[in-house]
């Protein structure tokens, strides 16, 4: 099933949109709604936006790593690895091996997917970074 969703857009602009579908009915969109999803599906296909979303993938947990794919680095050598810092007795932070940080987005992203808190948790880890739970 199809679903539909809502948006808001200036009224003076797709005024003029259903004025132009009216008057030259040989371009062959029979409502607004169709002429709004064809610009926007070819603004998204001149940007990628199918190839490049989502942006972030979680790929694969090691004992101390987790390797994301970041498709902003592009199509190939877009992997990043993050390494497990010890913090403390047990305590834990992600290091971005790409950034040299512990709080980029990579990180951001790693400490959003369940998967890799869980594997770091169940290994006795207590996450003491930037991001998620205390
Ligand atoms: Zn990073």
């Amino acid at each position: 099933m199809v679903e539909y969703t809502k948006l808001s857009v200036k009224k003076e602009l797709m005024d003029k949109i259903q004025r132009f579908i009216d008057d030259y009915p040989e371009h062959g969109y029979r409502s607004l709604a169709q002429f709004v999803e064809d610009a926007a599906r070819r603004r998204a296909e001149e940007l990628n936006v199918f190839e490049l979303t989502p942006r972030f993938e979680h790929f694969n947990v090691y004992e101390n790593s987790v390797v994301i794919v970041d498709r902003k680095l592009g199509a190939h050598a877009n992997a990043v690895t993050l390494r497990v810092q010890q913090v403390g007795e047990r305590g834990f932070k992600l290091h971005c091996q790409r950034c040299g940080s512990t709080k980029c987005e990579h990180v951001l992203y790693a400490t959003t997917v369940p998967e890799v808190m869980t594997h770091f948790e169940e290994l006795g880890g207590v996450y003491k970074g930037e991001y998620g739970e205390e």
